[in-house]
């Protein structure tokens, strides 16, 4: 008699659900709703692309990746 349930880890399929990197949003700058917002993949911190280009030098040098202020995690644009 064996009653093993087999559980699988879901850390394991989380690489599945892959989190949209632009996608509408309540934005952490200017805290209103946009379409298009920039998502850290990370923590969620959300920037819309009006802010983000305000405030481009603090996120990105290079228009290749940026980084996000609250988790420092780098994201390709
Ligand atoms: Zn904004
Ligand atoms: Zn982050």
């Amino acid at each position: 008699m064996s009653e093993e349930k087999q559980n699988c880890p879901t850390s394991f399929i989380k690489d599945k659900v892959k989190r949209k990197k632009l996608a509408s949003g309540i934005c952490d700058f200017c805290g209103k709703e946009h379409p298009l917002c920039y998502i850290c993949t990370q923590c969620e911190f959300t920037v819309c692309q009006t802010c983000f280009i305000e405030n481009q030098k603090r996120f990105t040098r290079s228009g290749v990746t940026w980084v996000c202020p609250d988790c420092l995690n780098w994201e390709t644009l």
